[in-house]
């Protein structure tokens, strides 16, 4: 955990969310901004800035799982949905704790950028 990022302190209870799922090793929330009617961040508990640094691919293991139930929870599994990550200042990362955008509960753009 560190102490000044905010994905730590929604883990963590100590700033609100709108908590969607969460177990062991993966915590996800609604997004403040919604790009679409749905719109997920799953994220590890675990404080990693970027992918990156991610050095066990046992955390892509427990993301996708936990996206895997979500979307059945959402009701998105039908449909389908999009997962994304920005990684980096360049990909337009805001937040330096790993999330895995998870968008859909509608059609979306084709659009990736
Ligand atoms: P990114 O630009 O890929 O780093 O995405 C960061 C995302 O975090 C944005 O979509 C923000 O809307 C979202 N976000 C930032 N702060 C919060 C928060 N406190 N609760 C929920 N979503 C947040």
């Amino acid at each position: 955990m560190k102490d000044d990022c905010i994905f730590c302190k929604i883990i963590k209870k100590e700033s609100p969310s709108n908590i969607v799922y969460e177990d062991s090793n993966v915590f996800a929330f609604r997004d403040i901004q919604p790009q679409a009617k749905h719109h997920i961040l799953v994220i590890p508990k675990k404080h990693i800035p970027t992918i990156t640094d991610i050095e066990s691919n046992d955390v892509y293991g427990q993301i996708f799982s936990a996206i895997k139930k979500i979307a059945k929870q959402e009701g998105m599994e039908k449909g389908g949905y999009r997962v994304c990550i920005n990684n980096g200042p360049d990909a337009g990362q805001t937040v330096f704790h790993v999330h895995f955008h998870v968008i859909g509960g509608e059609k979306i753009s084709d659009k990736m950028a």
